[in-house]
């Protein structure tokens, strides 16, 4: 199986200054042509230290893409650093050199002097032309091996790579392929979905099951490797079938789509609505569930209820309640659901009570306690949770809980 591996060149990389987008871009683009990039390497505008990545690169790997360094100033020098890899010296090329004239003369601009090193590329290299900058991108084989120097700027990187450089990867690459299969999961932790899986998640397996979590949302990456893009999404297929047999309802979805997505989903479907009471996620549930465009459907009413005062005022929560059970408490969450149910007319309402911190816990309701409340007119369901981490994990986790409780209801 060919792999590649991505150097990122530029101190402006190495000290904060600017996010190196262009590896995650082609870290992409290479995984959903097949060919899987094995390592990632930031160094700066530095001949030794360029040199090092391009061998251990080369030592790794079959194709080496390099981003950075190849403008017309002292400190790129990218170009040097390839052609000292490849042992040959850099040469000049007329044809080049008019086209990066011809560059300021279509501007209406004189070329300064500078520029003239952009004509350089090493001996045996091919030049990549580029048409919106004047560097051209160098491509140079060794040892069955390919290697791509591009632009730093991202527009000009991606247009040379869509335009020059994938084909050329597609050619190397042919005879295999990758597909990718991704499952979202919500309402355990990592560890136990792997313990669920077990064996599944063998490191070296084809295909090989990574795990990335993101508030609470789990998503399992089914990657097959195999001969043709058929084969491998067989594979994939095969994989998702066990692993949604294993995990049942934990899965909530596939690819991008996120809780309120599915939720909204399978609400419109069965022509069901829904309001929400929030307190301590002071609106984020509405927020999340009118991300989705089309919302309109099935969201009827979002109330914010930050206050006691607002809850007996607009909710109907008795005072008495408040008072004998505190406002953090299942019975007020069941309240409030039942209090917005009633004033929107919905089939579904969610009421949302806890403590989001960093201040206001105690002993006996710490920091990040929420009690979520889920009617459905048939009765109402109310849950305690208590999250952990800082006020903004603990009000997005507490939303997604309650997405969950609704998507789970929806089910019976
Ligand atoms: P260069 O080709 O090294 O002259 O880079 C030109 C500009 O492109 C830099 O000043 C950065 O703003 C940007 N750039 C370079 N490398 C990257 C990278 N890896 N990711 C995102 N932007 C970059
Ligand atoms: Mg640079």
């Amino acid at each position: 199986m060919k792999k590649a591996s991505i150097i990122s060149v530029g101190n402006e990389l190495l000290n904060g200054h600017t996010v190196d987008t262009n590896s995650a871009y082609l870290s992409g683009e290479l995984f959903s042509i097949g060919i899987p990039v094995e390592g990632v390497y930031t160094v700066g505008d530095d001949i030794s230290s360029i040199l090092r990545a391009m061998n251990l690169s080369a030592g790794d790997t079959d194709v080496v893409l390099m981003t950075g360094g190849l403008g017309p100033t002292d400190d790129d020098i990218t170009r040097q650093g390839f052609a000292k890899f490849l042992g040959r010296e850099l040469q000049f090329h007329e044809e080049l050199f008019e086209k990066i004239e011809d560059f300021f003369v279509r501007r209406d601009l004189k070329m300064p002097e500078k520029n003239r090193i952009q004509a350089y590329i090493p001996a045996g290299a091919k030049a990549i032309s580029n048409d919106v900058g004047t560097a051209p991108g160098i491509m140079a084989g060794l040892k069955d091996k390919l290697f791509f120097a591009m632009p730093g700027v991202p527009s000009e990187m991606k247009k040379m790579f869509r335009e020059s450089v994938l084909p050329e990867l597609e050619r190397f690459g042919r005879g295999q392929a990758v597909a990718v299969k991704k499952l979202k999961c919500f309402g355990a932790g990592e560890s136990t979905i792997a313990e669920m899986i077990g064996d599944i998640m063998m490191r070296g397996r084809n295909p090989l099951i990574n795990c990335t979590v993101s508030y609470g949302v789990i998503t399992l990456h089914i990657i097959a490797e195999a001969e043709d893009k058929g084969k491998a999404l067989k594979m994939a297929e095969d994989d998702e079938r066990r692993l949604r047999g294993i995990l049942g309802e934990l899965i909530y979805g596939m690819g991008e789509q996120s809780l309120a997505e599915v939720v909204g989903q399978e609400l419109a479907r069965q022509h069901k609505t829904i309001a929400t009471a929030e307190s301590c996620t002071g609106g984020l549930l509405a927020k999340l569930i009118t991300d989705i465009p089309g919302s309109s459907k099935y969201f009827l009413q979002g109330l914010v209820t930050y206050s006691n005062a607002a809850k007996i005022k607009e909710l109907e929560v008795s005072a008495e309640l408040i008072e004998t059970y505190g406002a953090v408490s299942e019975e007020v969450a069941s309240a409030m659901a039942g209090g917005v149910r009633k004033t929107a007319g919905t089939d579904f309402a969610i009421g949302i009570t806890g403590i989001a911190g960093p201040d206001g816990g105690s002993e006996e309701k710490p920091v990040g306690l929420a009690y979520i409340s889920v009617d459905c007119g048939l009765g109402c369901e109310t849950r305690r949770f208590i999250f952990s981490g800082d006020r903004e994990f603990i009000r997005f986790r507490t939303a997604q809980t309650a997405l969950n409780m609704v998507r789970l209801r929806l089910k019976t």
